[in-house]
């Protein structure tokens, strides 16, 4: 009952919620979750309703980036009313666990803590729920794009080769799990010397462009190296609150996405 005629379970939708963005990567620290939270408050600024679940269990960093570290109410001890921070609802796994606290989950732990964390919390009405995935491919991919209706996926990935590759798995499975990639970003792209102005490619050039385009998918934004980034996150507020240029950058790609 109420199966499809794979056997795969119907997905979900959630109540008031327009579409579900999940957010990727094929290995950590690459700034998966500093690109999710930039992208939530630059689609905010924009007039966009927009929800940030840090699905991230194994390292969850939005509540820090976020800048909250409090725990949610929940007035009935049934639903979660989620936080909000720079005009975005949020939750975070972060914030119902005691702190320093290292979670050794096993798979059916990890689905119903993530089921909780969307099907729980009052989301409410939502233009877009961005979901930022723990990196890899693994249980929480897997339970959200078989049981959630996901409308589509972003891989982030540096220009190294190996962080390519560690991507393309990632898109991979997103694509097993018949979930559509909308494109790559590729972060931590050339570092611009704020003295002279010169661009330094650390980790290569055109890597991340140059695999987007044999895989037919656009590469929705290249984000710079910037002291002002790791700083801005580290204080709770995303670089793209701001006016300079890397928030320029996200004020364009989440213009590109809610068109
Ligand atoms: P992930 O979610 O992929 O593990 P994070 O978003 O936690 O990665 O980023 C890892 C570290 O790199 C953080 O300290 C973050 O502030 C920093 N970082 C991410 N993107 C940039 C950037 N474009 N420039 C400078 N530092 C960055």
């Amino acid at each position: 009952i109420g199966r499809h005629p794979t056997g795969k379970p119907e997905p979900k939708t959630i109540p008031g919620v327009k579409r579900i963005l999940a957010i990727g990567s094929g290995k950590g620290g690459v700034g998966k979750s500093t690109v999710s939270s930039n992208l939530a408050v630059a689609m905010a600024r924009q007039g966009w309703k927009v929800g940030l679940l840090d699905a991230d269990i194994y390292g969850p960093s939005q509540p820090r980036m976020m800048g909250l570290d409090r725990p949610p109410m929940s007035p009935d001890g049934k639903q979660i009313i989620p936080l909000e921070s720079h005009g975005v609802k949020f939750m975070s796994i972060g914030v119902l666990l005691p702190k320093d606290e290292a979670v050794i989950w096993r798979g059916p732990m990890l689905m119903g803590a993530l089921q909780q964390l969307l099907n729980d919390v009052r989301w409410g009405s939502l233009d877009v729920l961005i979901v930022d995935m723990p990196p890899g491919t693994g249980d929480i991919q897997l339970t959200l794009c078989t049981y959630f209706d996901v409308t589509g996926a972003i891989v982030v990935s540096t220009p190294q080769d190996v962080a390519m590759l560690d991507a393309q798995k990632a898109l991979v499975a997103f694509s097993k799990l018949g979930t559509e990639v909308i494109g790559l970003i590729e972060n931590m792209s050339g570092y611009i010397c704020p003295e002279c102005g010169h661009e330094a490619h650390i980790f290569g050039q055109g890597g991340v462009r140059a695999e987007a385009a044999k895989l037919g998918m656009p590469l929705l934004a290249e984000i710079p190296i910037s002291l002002d980034v790791r700083l801005s996150g580290d204080e709770g507020r995303p670089i793209a609150l701001g006016d300079d240029a890397i928030a320029v950058i996200y004020g364009k790609l989440a213009a590109r996405l809610i068109e």
